[in-house]
């Protein structure tokens, strides 16, 4: 599980995380929702201690990861960006394997197994030694995504991993994401997909201003909203 304990991250002097507590229970997926600036990023930042948290706790199956060493947290905690941030001079099965032989430790030999059974779980396998300027944007973004599993993480985080792509191509990866929802994987999820969120959430965040202002089921946020600010955000998403 994952549980945000009044987590409260600051830039500055300005606190732009206030007091956020939430918990995303093991084999669940958990959509956080909101306008731009909330928050959203900043919480997922967090989690994985991308960016120090100023108070508050956040626990990884009940540690504090704030008392993990960031390295060993970033490997029990994969992420997905909104830019794929493949490297790109490798190829895409040297972009899943890098990572298994210089921070798992694993041989060449075994990296290169493991990370060619990923990319053939997102459906790449044909793709292994394409370069990422030779593959589609979702195709890249299916890369980024079968190199955090490879790390076998706890938890998966997404921010926006479908926000730079082409129309056409939103799908497969929102297809890819639920899937692994489904297979038990606990998942955060940053997203602007509210079709997505309704579906495949087990749990729905809206956040506003740096604050949870309502969490609940795809169904108590969506066709019951009670607060005003999330009505307000609904009519002009939806
Ligand atoms: P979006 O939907 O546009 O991605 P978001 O909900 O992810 O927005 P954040 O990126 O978490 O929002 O930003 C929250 C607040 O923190 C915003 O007011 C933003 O301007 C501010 N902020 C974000 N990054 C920094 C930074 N590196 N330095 C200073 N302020 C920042
Ligand atoms: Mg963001």
């Amino acid at each position: 599980s994952l549980e945000l304990k009044n987590l409260t991250m600051a830039y500055g002097d300005i606190d732009v995380l206030r007091n956020v507590s939430l918990t995303v229970a093991p084999g669940t997926t958990t959509c956080i929702i909101g306008p731009s600036g909330s928050g959203k990023s900043t919480l997922l930042r967090g989690v994985n201690r991308l960016h120090e948290p100023k108070s508050g706790d956040v626990l990884l199956a009940g540690e504090s990861a704030l008392q993990v060493k960031p390295d060993t947290l970033r490997r029990r905690i994969g992420m997905v960006f909104q830019h794929f941030n493949l490297f790109p001079d490798h190829t895409a099965l040297e972009n899943v394997a890098l990572a298994l032989w210089s921070v798992k430790g694993m041989s060449k030999a075994q990296a290169m197994e493991r990370a060619r059974r990923r990319l053939a779980e997102v459906g790449l396998a044909e793709r292994a030694d394409h370069r990422p300027r030779d593959l589609s944007g979702g195709q890249q973004q299916r890369v980024a995504i079968a190199r955090a599993l490879a790390m076998e993480p706890e938890v998966m985080l997404f921010d926006e991993a479908t926000s730079a792509l082409d129309p056409e191509l939103v799908k497969g990866v929102l297809n890819l994401m639920a899937g692994l929802g489904k297979r038990g994987m606990t998942m955060l999820v940053v997203t602007h997909e509210m079709g997505f969120a309704r579906k495949v959430a087990d749990q729905v965040v809206f956040m506003d201003e740096g604050e949870v202002v309502e969490a609940g089921t795809p169904a108590d946020l969506f066709d019951n909203p009670r607060s005003e600010r999330l009505q307000r955000f609904l009519s002009e998403v939806l």
